[in-house]
């Protein structure tokens, strides 16, 4: 449960990592995760809603809040943590198979991971999708109208519904990078699951597509995880610490 000394050998000659990251990465860079025990949705189960997108779609006091809750977003002004700089240095050793991230808040590609290498699987809130034709503008943008007094401004190209380009409850993900994913799961020595409670699929599944495949299965997380058991080495200690140590910082 903690990170072992020495190292296992076959992770210190693992030469193909692919790499999952979920809201616990990021907690040490100032943004709450969902479902730990300071998370979002632990704190107020009715924020759930705002990630779910029929509430989203049919009540206008969802979105407004929705507004609101982006305006004051931890991702604007966080920084990468040691964490996020560990799997930068993964890469540049040639070792990084890829890294597949449930998160949305650009801290990978803040941190020096090459863009081009990050399957960001539920989206970005760095962008703004509208909800009928699929217009893609900055977030960054919106936020200005929301503070010049549109509580939830629309598309200003068709008037349709603006949302951050997260993938919602009852939204699919995006079937290229979801499938991309799965080849870097099937292709890799180890999976290494970082900061994610593994509950959402089909993010979660990844974890059984590498260990279907003959990885070994790591999973960095302060609290139990569904794949606990099928994992060759779980660490429970805050991830800024042990992720560097893990990959031989
Ligand atoms: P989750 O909230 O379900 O789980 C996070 C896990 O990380 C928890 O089990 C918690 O115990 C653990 N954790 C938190 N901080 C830790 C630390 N410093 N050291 C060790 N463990 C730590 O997160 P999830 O599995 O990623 O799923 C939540 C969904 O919400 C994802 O879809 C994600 O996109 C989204 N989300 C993203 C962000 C972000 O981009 N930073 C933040 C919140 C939620």
């Amino acid at each position: 449960m903690t990170v072992p000394d020495p190292l296992p050998g076959w992770l210190t000659a693992a030469g193909r990592v692919t790499v999952l990251t979920g809201a616990g990465i990021s907690t040490d860079s100032g943004i709450p995760d969902f479902r730990g025990p300071r998370g979002v949705w632990t704190r107020d189960p009715e924020a759930e809603k705002l990630s779910t997108l029929r509430y989203y779609v049919a009540d206008p006091d969802v979105r407004r809040r929705a507004w609101r809750e982006r305006r004051r977003h931890a991702a604007w002004t966080a920084e990468p943590n040691p964490g996020h700089a560990a799997l930068v240095d993964l890469e540049r050793e040639g070792r990084l198979r890829a890294l597949l991230t449930q998160n949305i808040d650009g801290l990978h590609q803040r941190a020096g991971s090459d863009p081009g290498r990050v399957l960001e699987l539920h989206g970005t809130v760095h962008e703004v999708e509208c909800l009928s034709c699929a217009d893609r503008t900055a977030m960054q943008e919106a936020l200005a109208r929301v503070d010049a007094g549109e509580p939830d401004p629309p598309c200003l190209r068709c008037g349709g519904i603006l949302k951050s380009a997260t993938i919602s409850f009852g939204q699919a993900l995006d079937t290229a990078v979801l499938e991309a994913a799965a080849t870097a799961a099937a292709d890799c020595d180890v999976f290494l699951a970082v900061g994610t409670s593994l509950t959402v699929h089909p993010a979660a599944g990844l974890t059984d597509v590498a260990a279907h495949s003959g990885a070994r299965v790591v999973v960095v997380n302060a609290e139990p995880t569904p794949y606990d058991g099928i994992a060759d080495l779980v660490v429970r200690e805050p991830i800024s610490t042990a992720l560097p140590r893990l990959l031989g910082r």
